[in-house]
C-alpha cells in the first residue's frame, strides 16, 4: 500500500491508518491520537508481516519511536483489532485498555485450550454443517493464533465511565451484539463517535451466535443501534471503511437490513424447512465452501437470525437425526 493512501490526516491532529488484512475486508482502521506526551493507538490491527512493516514505516515517517506510543486502546476483542496489541505493547511498554468481558473472550479463544473450537463445532455440526467444512473452519481458527500473539497484559476499562483521549473526555458506551464487551467512545463536546465495528458504513457488521454467550445476540445488537441512534454525531470513526458523518441514518439502515433479512428467512423457511447450513447456503451461496473464514461468519450470522426468529415464535425447529431443522410460516401472512 502506498503511504498517502494508507494514512489519512483527520482534524485535531488525529490520523487514520489503514492496516492491511488478509481477508475480503482488506483493512482495519487504526487511529493515532496525539496526547500531551506521545500518542494513543486505537485498535492496532491484526499481526501480519505487512502490518508490522506498515507500523515501522508509519512511525519512521513521523520521526517517532515505539516509546512514543503511550497507550493502546481496543474497541473490541476481534483479532483484526486486537491482534497486534501484545506486539505493540512489547515494543512500546504501553498499557493496553479493553473491557474485562472482551478480555475474557480473547483468553477463551487464544488462551491455549480448544474448548471454544469444540463448542463451535458442536453448535455448527448440530445445525447441518458438513464434517469436512467444519474441519476447515477449525483449522482456519487455529491459524489465527500467531496473528494475535503475543497476548497483551490488559488494563480494564468500563462502559459508563469516561476516558481521556487526545485531551478530551469520552463516554464509554456498551456496544453488544457484534462483540459482547465491545465499546463505542463518544465525545459530547465535538460529537465524535469512535464506533469500532458496531456501526460500519457500506458493510453490515457481523452478528454471530457465539456458543456459551448470549442466546439472542441480534436482539442486543438491534437494541444497541437504537441507543446509539440517540447520539448527535458529526464524525463517526469506524473500524472498517472510511470515517463518515451520517451516523444516525446508518443505524437506521442497519436496523432495516436486519428486518429484511429476518423476513426473507421466514419466506425461505415457509417454502421448505431447512437446517441452518442449508439456509446459510441459500442466502450466501455455495462459493462460501471455499472460504472457511467467511463461512464461519455466515453460518454464525444465520444462526443469530434463526435464534432470534425462534425466540420470538416466528420460526420453530425440530431435531431430526441429531440436526436441527427450522420451519416458518410466510412472513407476509402474519
Ligand atoms: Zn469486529
Ligand atoms: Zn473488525
Amino acid at each position: 500500500m502506498n503511504q498517502s493512501d494508507t494514512i489519512t490526516e483527520l482534524s485535531e491532529g488525529w490520523r487514520r491508518v489503514k492496516v492491511p488484512l488478509p481477508f475480503s475486508l482488506k483493512w482495519v482502521n487504526s487511529y493515532i491520537v496525539p496526547e500531551n506526551m506521545g500518542y494513543t493507538i486505537i485498535d492496532p490491527g491484526l499481526r501480519t508481516e505487512e502490518a508490522e512493516k506498515l507500523w515501522d514505516e508509519t512511525l519512521q515517517s513521523y520521526g517517532l519511536d515505539w516509546s512514543d506510543i503511550v497507550r493502546i486502546v481496543l474497541t473490541h476483542q476481534h483479532p483484526d483489532h486486537y491482534g497486534l496489541a501484545g506486539y505493540m505493547q512489547e515494543r512500546s511498554g504501553a498499557p493496553v485498555y479493553m473491557t474485562e468481558r472482551s478480555h475474557r473472550y480473547a483468553e477463551r479463544l487464544w488462551g491455549g485450550t480448544d474448548e471454544y473450537a469444540g463448542a463451535l463445532s458442536g453448535l455448527f455440526l448440530s445445525n447441518g454443517m458438513p464434517d469436512e467444512l467444519m474441519n476447515g473452519i477449525v483449522q482456519n481458527l487455529a491459524g489465527f493464533l500467531p496473528r494475535v500473539s503475543p497476548q497483551p497484559e490488559v488494563t480494564y476499562i468500563k462502559a459508563g465511565s469516561s476516558f481521556p483521549l487526545g485531551g478530551r473526555e469520552w463516554l464509554l458506551i456498551d456496544a453488544p451484539g457484534h462483540a459482547f464487551g465491545g465499546l463505542c467512545f463518544y465525545d459530547a463536546a465535538k460529537r465524535w463517535m469512535i464506533c469500532g465495528d458496531q456501526v460500519l458504513p457500506r458493510i453490515t457488521p457481523n452478528v454471530s451466535v457465539v456458543p456459551g454467550e448470549e442466546e439472542d445476540p441480534l436482539a442486543h445488537f438491534l437494541e444497541s443501534l437504537e441507543r446509539l441512534s440517540r447520539f448527535e454525531v458529526v464524525l463517526a470513526l469506524p473500524g472498517h471503511r472510511d470515517p463518515f458523518a451520517d451516523f444516525r441514518e446508518r443505524t437506521a439502515e442497519l436496523q432495516a437490513f436486519h428486518a429484511r433479512r429476518l423476513s426473507d428467512m421466514r419466506d425461505r423457511l415457509a417454502e421448505r424447512p431447512m437446517n441452518a447450513f442449508e439456509l446459510c447456503e441459500s442466502l450466501f451461496g455455495a462459493q462460501l465452501r471455499n472460504n472457511p473464514h467467511n463461512l464461519r461468519f455466515a453460518m454464525a450470522e444465520t444462526l443469530a437470525h434463526l435464534f432470534h426468529l425462534e425466540l420470538r415464535g416466528l420460526a420453530s425447529s425440530r431435531t431430526r437425526s441429531g440436526i436441527k431443522v427450522y420451519q416458518s410460516e410466510q412472513a407476509g401472512e402474519r
